[in-house]
């Protein structure tokens, strides 16, 4: 190391240095003149504050066709879609429902939320999303759904989890909140499980702060979903001001989706030169995905020992919006909970290695992706320093 690359403009921003990016991360969301303008429409006409009017069944009528389904149903969340996606397939107390060891928090307590058992499985070694291998072993006589989540710009191969899951007469909740408008095998995804899930949380790639949606051609599915949730009024709604905003956002999903897709191919290839970290991979299946996090592996030993940890903070001390993954759900819930199937080693890595990006780099400039390596370039050339000043 020469004596120039020592001044304080290189040191990491954490122990002091100049930051890459003194600006942080790209905000999200961010200024959208499409949205502002569909909003101040709504207020100027009232629709924005009324119960009901003509955004919601807008933005209904609009996914459902994006998706090609019959039905789209808008809920508060995420969350509560997958809830009421259980309810709508009359899961209930004593059943089990399959789903990854590694995925969303919020799945697993819906599960236990409707008083069924969650059956855990491994994930993929290489992308972390769940491994349809362990689903023959998982499903018994009260399997009464699976749910599989698309995660971190990973996907599940759909057409395996199908044909399994047609072979035992058991429904597919396909969680599609980390990537709406992916093309998965040729489908969209969240069209290929019996009823697909979208989040319009406020980090989301579709954001309203909150909200979600189902979309199915189940139309008994719907009918239960929509008996469960009317109780005089909507227990569970959106409201016609967040679909105001959404609407515009879904006109755009496309495009957004196509620049994220040449970012992240684009930071895939950077990666490539980097020991020590691996971007989730795909090659295994024909694949657009969404990339809600871009999720990539960690391993300590390329950076002297810098802790996961400490690199995600010393990668946000640089204006780098980098974060650990989810905790493996057998990790951080009691025994008694649930049950698993088989060893859970890749769920396991997964809980200690993964990465995550946040999406607003990924429809940034080709400078924006650079900087990201640059930090990464200096982070791992001081992460000695960086563990001793710590
Ligand atoms: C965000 C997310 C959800 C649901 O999120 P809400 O915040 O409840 O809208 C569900 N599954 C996955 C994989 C998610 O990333």
């Amino acid at each position: 190391m020469t004596s120039a690359s020592d001044n304080n403009g290189e040191l990491p921003a954490i122990i002091g240095g100049a930051a890459v990016r003194p600006q942080g991360p790209p905000d999200w969301p961010g200024v959208d003149p499409a949205v502002s303008a569909a909003v101040e429409s709504a207020l100027a006409d009232g629709t924005w504050g009324k119960y009901h009017g003509p955004h919601c069944s807008q933005l209904a009528e609009r996914l459902a066709e994006y998706h090609q389904c019959e039905h789209a149903i808008l809920c508060s969340s995420g969350t509560a879609a997958v809830e009421l996606a259980l309810r709508g397939l009359k899961v209930g107390a004593g059943d089990e429902v399959v789903l990854a060891a590694y995925d969303f928090k919020g799945n697993f307590q819906d599960v236990l939320t409707v008083g069924a058992v969650p059956v855990l499985v491994d994930v993929f070694a290489d992308n972390s999303n769940l491994d349809p291998d362990g689903l023959e072993e998982a499903i018994g006589p009260k399997t009464r759904a699976i749910i599989a989540s698309h995660l971190h710009g990973g996907v599940v191969p759909m057409s395996d989890v199908m044909q399994i899951a047609r072979r035992h007469g058991v429904p597919v909740i396909e969680d599609a909140c980390q990537m709406p408008g992916a093309v998965i095998e040729g489908r969209i995804a969240g069209t290929v499980g019996d009823v697909g899930i979208h989040s319009f949380g406020g980090s989301k790639l579709l954001s309203a702060g909150r909200g979600g949606a189902l979309v199915t051609n189940d139309a008994e599915l719907v009918q239960r979903v929509r008996l469960y949730s009317h109780r005089g009024n909507e227990a569970y709604p959106l409201s016609e001001l967040q679909a105001v905003a959404l609407l515009p956002q879904l006109d755009q999903l496309d495009v957004r989706n196509a620049q994220r897709q040449r970012n992240a191919d684009r930071l895939r290839q950077l990666l490539a030169d980097q020991t020590g970290l691996a971007a989730l991979d795909n090659s295994g299946t024909t694949a657009l995905p969404g990339y809600y996090k871009f999720g990539f592996t960690y391993d300590v030993g390329a950076f002297s020992g810098l802790s996961r940890e400490s690199f995600a903070d010393s990668m946000r001390a640089e204006g780098i919006a980098v974060d650990p993954g989810f905790r493996a759900l057998h990790r951080i819930h009691s025994r008694r909970r649930f049950r698993t199937v088989g060893d859970l080693h890749n769920a396991e890595r997964s809980d200690e290695c993964v990465l995550t990006l946040h999406h607003p780099f990924l429809l940034g400039s080709d400078e924006d992706i650079e900087q990201i390596v640059i930090a990464i370039d200096k982070i791992r050339r001081h992460a000695t320093m960086i563990q001793q000043q710590k």
